[in-house]
């Protein structure tokens, strides 16, 4: 984690793509139960996006690589996600730091969560993949190894379930959302396992 070297960038960016192309119909789905079940569609639009251009993020320095992956998220996902995610990737490039020690790129991160939660005026505990993303930013500060994190990923994706949707088009559901797992923390656990499983092989 603490060393990604941009040569490794087309390495994570066609994990990152795989996985969300092998999990779309099941991405969908969770959004068809509480959503508009676009969410499988919009990824993997905005990811098939990147990896097309790839060789061209991976000639930037990785903090511009990370800022141009954001735009073209935002430019492709659409819908809530797309925004939400691109806010992540261009604030971690913005704020990605010059010595990459784990506490530094963790402050980075926690920096990148805290402008998707003001982006999207939701914090951890509504359902959404604010849920997944700052249990991940708290096992990289609580020093947790790489596939420990993957675990705290999913499990943090699976604990959406009894959640009551508070942000998104789920919250139109109101106590309906409850029992389903939000499609966007199921997305980010995807994300978090393709980057940790890159890097730690
Ligand atoms: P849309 O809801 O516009 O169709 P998507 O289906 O692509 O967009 O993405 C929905 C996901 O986005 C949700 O499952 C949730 O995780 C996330 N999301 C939606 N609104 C917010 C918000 N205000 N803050 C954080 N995450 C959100
Ligand atoms: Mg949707
Ligand atoms: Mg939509």
């Amino acid at each position: 984690m603490t060393n990604v070297a941009p040569a490794s960038l087309p390495t994570l960016i066609a994990a990152a793509a795989d996985t969300i192309a092998a999990h779309a119909d099941e991405l969908t789905a969770l959004d068809q139960a509480i959503g508009d079940g676009d969410h499988g569609l919009n990824m993997k639009r905005g990811f098939e996006a990147v990896r097309a251009e790839a060789d061209a993020f991976a000639a930037k320095p990785l903090p511009e690589a990370l800022k141009a992956v954001g735009m073209k998220l935002v430019m492709t996902v659409g819908g809530a996600s797309g925004p939400l995610y691109g806010t992540l990737l261009m604030t971690l490039g913005k704020e990605w730091p010059a010595t990459q020690d784990r506490v530094s790129v963790a402050e980075a991160l926690r920096k990148a969560v805290d402008a998707v939660a003001a982006r999207g005026k939701s914090q951890a505990g509504q359902k959404t993949m604010l849920d997944v993303l700052y249990p991940v930013q708290a096992a990289l500060v609580e020093g947790k190894n790489l596939p420990e994190i993957a675990a705290i990923a999913d499990a943090a994706a699976e604990a959406t379930i009894p959640m009551k949707a508070i942000r998104g088009r789920a919250s139109f559901l109101g106590d309906r959302s409850i029992g389903h797992m939000d499609a966007g923390a199921r997305s980010s656990a995807l994300l978090v396992r393709a980057v940790v499983e890159t890097l730690g092989d």
